[in-house]
């Protein structure tokens, strides 16, 4: 099973994949984890995209479609995989598409975490103060929210477009709150892989 977690920034993505990870044992690829990991071990892939990361632009499509490639062929958790800031673009989308189309593989569900801008603004104000992440600074945060609304949204159509399960969650409240509603939407899923 293939499954996307999907949301704006500060939508709480990374810390509701975590805990699916631990419920549910399926291993999580965080686009944005990895490349803050090749930053900070100065990788050539690093260097690339460390500015534009601070700067709140998305990277390339082709780079970080061969990171997932790879990373893909790695995991082996026989719950699958939980893909965490990736796909950000239809491009993106349709590359993934096409890599699991080779292993006879699909994306199983998409779960879309949804919060207003307003509280999403507010939390990653909050989030720079506590984690000091170069891209939480007010002006990095207007261009990933609006690399979002521009790139990013249109992803959520292609799947419906392509009749894969999306699972629509309400990202406000504490975050156990919105973990048992995620949860329970994937104990009743089933799956279709
Ligand atoms: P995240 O931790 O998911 O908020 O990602 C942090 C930053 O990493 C983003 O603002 C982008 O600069 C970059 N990034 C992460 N995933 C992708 C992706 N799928 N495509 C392009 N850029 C990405």
């Amino acid at each position: 099973m293939i499954g996307v977690i999907f949301g704006p920034p500060g939508s709480g993505k990374g810390t509701q994949a975590a805990l699916v990870q631990r419920s549910f044992g399926m291993d999580h690829l965080s686009t944005g984890e990895i490349l803050r990991a090749e930053v900070a071990h100065g990788s050539p892939v690093g260097h690339e995209a460390a500015r534009i990361m601070a700067a709140g632009d998305l990277v390339p499509d082709d780079l970080i479609t061969h990171i997932v490639e790879r990373r893909l062929g790695r995991a082996h958790s026989p719950a699958g995989v939980l893909l965490d800031g990736f796909p950000r673009t239809v491009e993106q989308a349709k590359a993934l598409d096409a890599m699991l189309a080779k292993e006879g593989r699909k994306v199983g569900f998409v779960i879309a975490i949804d919060v207003p801008e307003n509280i999403l603004v507010q939390r990653l104000i909050k989030r720079a103060a506590e984690e000091g992440r170069a891209d939480d600074n007010r002006k990095a945060i207007a261009e990933r929210m609006h690399e979002y609304r521009t790139l990013t949204e249109a992803v959520l159509e292609y799947y419906r477009g392509r009749g894969v399960r999306v699972i629509e969650i309400a990202g406000v409240g504490e975050v156990e709150a919105v973990f048992e509603r995620i949860q329970k939407e994937l104990s009743g899923a089933g799956g279709d892989e």
